[in-house]
């Protein structure tokens, strides 16, 4: 009888950069902006990620954000990683970020796991439509 090949155990994590799984484990701005501004709820139905963001704007910059998120890895690191991109923005810098932006943000994102840059771009995008109207 022949022994089987020792089939290779492939962890999740080891597709994922240590600023992607520190984000996923340490998520920043976490909860919900009582007095938002703006809030924005997304879902991938893809996937079945949904991210809640909050914002908070002053004189045309992003002054607080707030994340929940219900998803896979990459979605919840990727809200996190917004979050922290945008603070301090003007509205007009926070429209113009890009995919590739978050994508840097979190070290790199595995093919599979783009959609989560985009999930966070969306509820970006859908929230600051909410200020200055
Ligand atoms: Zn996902």
């Amino acid at each position: 009888m022949r022994v089987p090949a020792a089939r290779r155990l492939q962890l999740g994590q080891q597709m994922y950069s240590t600023q992607l799984l520190d984000h996923f484990q340490n998520p920043r701005n976490v909860g919900e902006i009582a007095d938002a501004d703006a809030m924005a709820e997304i879902e991938n139905p893809a996937c079945g990620d949904v991210l809640r963001l909050t914002l908070k704007a002053a004189g045309g910059r992003i002054t607080a954000a707030r994340f929940k998120a219900k998803g896979c890895v990459a979605s919840i690191a990727c809200s996190s990683a917004l979050t922290e991109l945008i603070v301090g923005k003007t509205l007009k810098q926070a429209l113009e970020l890009r995919r590739e932006d978050v994508i840097a943000a979190v070290g790199g994102l595995p093919q599979a796991s783009t959609h989560a840059a985009q999930l966070a771009l969306d509820a970006l995008s859908a929230a600051l439509s909410q200020i200055g109207k």
